[in-house]
């Protein structure tokens, strides 16, 4: 990528969305250079939001880990698919929950009354080795009585230290399937997502670029909205995914750490 394009690119940028899980760290490990890109947003004034599909971390628990790992970034910059959720809910007002999550999100979820059989939405997030067929049938049959099946996102995969692991989109497209039902998609690349963080930062699609190693949620998501799209080659990206994707960053970095001297040299 050229100096000029890469330049063109950022005179508009006011505000980034930095995905977390294979940008800032995969597992445990915290990939380098991401201290140092949230110091030079700060440094820089930019306004910025963590945005992820992370489906197995309350608010409070992803605030702790990334502080934990040294990254100064306050709780009110994290959105989460489970947080998105809570608003969705919220605007349906006190909904009945079937919630297929695990017991640690749930604390992001408490002001809800929850329901077995006669819930009016099933939330389907992660559920780890707690998957089986009783839930999934269970869930089922709620949809079938009409409750709104929501989904907190449809991964395919994700990145663990291990290698690409099975991701929640299998079951949620098993109870789309079963029941003939199309799931509210809460989390990227669904519109709406990408809507609530720019709401949040303030600014204008134009005016924002995510930062993500997911060509499809992440850069193809926040393209549709008409946000700019960084790919980091990093956690789950893979040459060949991105080839047969069908989708064009708008610019590609080899990790995160390629993104502070950007962000330095601009005015
Ligand atoms: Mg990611």
């Amino acid at each position: 990528m050229g100096d000029i394009v890469t330049s063109e690119l950022f005179s508009n940028i006011k505000g980034l969305l930095l995905d977390i899980n294979g940008v800032l760290y995969v597992g445990n490990r915290l990939l380098p250079g991401a201290a140092d890109v949230i110091k030079a947003l700060r440094d820089r004034d930019m306004p910025f939001r963590v945005v992820t599909n992370n489906t197995t971390e309350s608010l409070v628990t992803l605030h702790k880990n990334l502080t934990m790992m040294g990254l100064a970034i306050k709780q009110h910059e994290i959105i989460s698919a489970p947080y998105a959720a809570v608003l969705h809910l919220r605007k349906i007002g006190q909904p009945k929950c079937f919630l297929l999550l695990n017991d640690e999100v749930l604390p992001d979820f408490e002001e809800f009354p929850i329901s077995e059989t006669d819930a009016d939405v099933v939330v389907v997030g992660d559920m780890g080795e707690g998957w089986n067929y009783r839930v999934l049938n269970r869930a089922f049959h709620l949809v079938m009585r009409g409750a709104e099946l929501i989904a907190l996102h449809k991964g395919r995969y994700w990145q663990w230290e291990a290698g690409l692991q099975l991701d929640i989109g299998a079951f949620v497209t098993g109870l789309e399937y079963s029941t003939e039902q199309t799931a509210t998609l809460i989390g990227k690349p669904s519109p709406s997502f990408f809507k609530l963080a720019l709401d949040d930062l303030g600014l204008t699609a134009g005016e924002v670029a995510m930062v993500g190693d997911d060509i499809e949620a992440d850069i193809g998501g926040a393209q549709s909205v008409g946000l700019k799209g960084i790919l980091v080659k990093t956690g789950k990206y893979r040459d060949a995914l991105t080839a047969k994707s069908g989708v064009t960053p708008d610019l590609t970095l080899n990790s995160i750490s390629e993104l502070t001297p950007l962000l330095q040299s601009e005015p």
